[in-house]
């Protein structure tokens, strides 16, 4: 099969390699759809410790079921699937204490490899973590399944409701995502971003102010009526944003660090925020397979649309075309099809 393989930051290599044969509990996927993620974009520019390379590269994929392992009843051959590539071993201490996503073997485990023809998911992401797409949820939509559960982990459980405001920092793919799911609890949603272009989707997707970052501290301020954002959640993955992100929040508020900083990355926060307004700063990572079945039923349901984010679609041949314009910040997600 045709794979395209991260050989070094900036080189994508499309490689004929030998088909994966499912062994017993596993499943052969053809995939149908990939998509482009900010993970993928800041492996190519520089590396990721999470993604070996040379290595199979991408991860949000949907696609059709042409082969099974010995021992597989949820699935047929032809079934169309919907699917993470990830899943916890139910084993280690983490999982024994039901903190699924910090589980000790999920990122040992998971797979890489969505731009390609076929992928192979073993077994334990199979159990818990794959679905049969129902008709009426595109192929591209059901991509989403991967990135929209990392959003629900670290949302869902805040209780927003639709007296809040929710103040994003990052229009990109995970901000955006952030947006529609804020949206859809009724929450009033301030997002800011570099491109304009993107702030425009955001507004497309009912953002209620998205504005450049320079206009950030007074817009939050004059929205909220000087109080400060309910909830305030970090897209960007950059230690000085992080550090202003807590400038956003009003006292008892609730500020999410979504965007991973480079490793070794310091970050200073003032203490009297935390301790004499009591704010919360959280970090967020991953998904548990109870995130993807809440991420499943919002797509399931159309709770959340997602289709405004995707700016293209590629053949896999032509990934490297896609990624030169991610670097440029050149569209949101693409579509890339074998
Ligand atoms: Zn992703
Ligand atoms: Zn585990």
């Amino acid at each position: 099969m045709l794979a395209a393989i991260l050989s070094s930051p900036g080189n994508i290599e499309l490689r004929e390699i030998g088909n994966p044969r499912p062994s017993e509990g596993d499943l052969l996927i053809k995939i149908k759809t990939s998509l482009t993620c900010g993970t993928d974009l800041k492996a190519f520019l520089r590396g990721h410790s999470l993604i070996p390379m040379p290595g199979p590269f991408g991860h949000e994929f949907s696609g059709i079921v042409i082969d099974k392992g010995k021992g597989v009843r949820k699935f047929r051959i032809g079934d169309p699937v919907m699917a993470v590539h990830s899943a916890p071993c139910l084993d280690c201490d983490y999982c024994r204490k039901g903190l699924f996503n910090l589980c000790c073997n999920i990122m040992s485990t998971k797979v890489l490899g969505a731009f390609a023809q076929y992928i192979l998911l073993p077994r334990h992401i199979v159990s818990q973590n794959a679905f049969i797409k129902p008709g009426w949820v595109s192929f591209s939509e059901a991509a989403f399944l991967e990135p929209l559960a990392c959003v629900v982990h670290g949302m869902e459980p805040l209780s927003i409701g639709k007296d809040d405001t929710v103040f994003i920092i990052g229009a990109g793919p995970i901000g955006l995502l952030h947006l529609l799911l804020a949206k859809s609890r009724g929450a009033r949603v301030l997002i800011t971003g570099l491109e304009e272009e993107r702030l425009k989707t955001a507004r497309s997707m009912g953002a209620d102010l998205a504005f450049e970052p320079s206009r950030a501290v007074g817009y939050v301020r004059d929205f909220t009526g000087g109080m400060g954002a309910d909830f305030v959640f970090e897209c960007t993955g950059q230690p000085a944003i992080w550090e202003s992100s807590v400038g956003y929040v009003r006292k008892g508020g609730t500020v999410v660090l979504f965007g991973g900083c480079k490793p070794g990355s310091k970050v200073k926060f003032n203490a009297a925020r935390l301790h004499y307004d009591e704010i919360t700063v959280k970090g967020t990572f991953h998904f548990t397979p109870g995130d993807v079945k809440k991420a499943m039923l919002l797509l399931k349901g159309g709770k959340i649309r997602v289709k405004k984010l995707i700016s293209g679609t590629y053949a896999l041949k032509d990934i490297g075309v896609a990624f030169q314009k991610l670097m440029k910040g050149e569209g949101i997600k693409y579509v890339i099809v074998p």
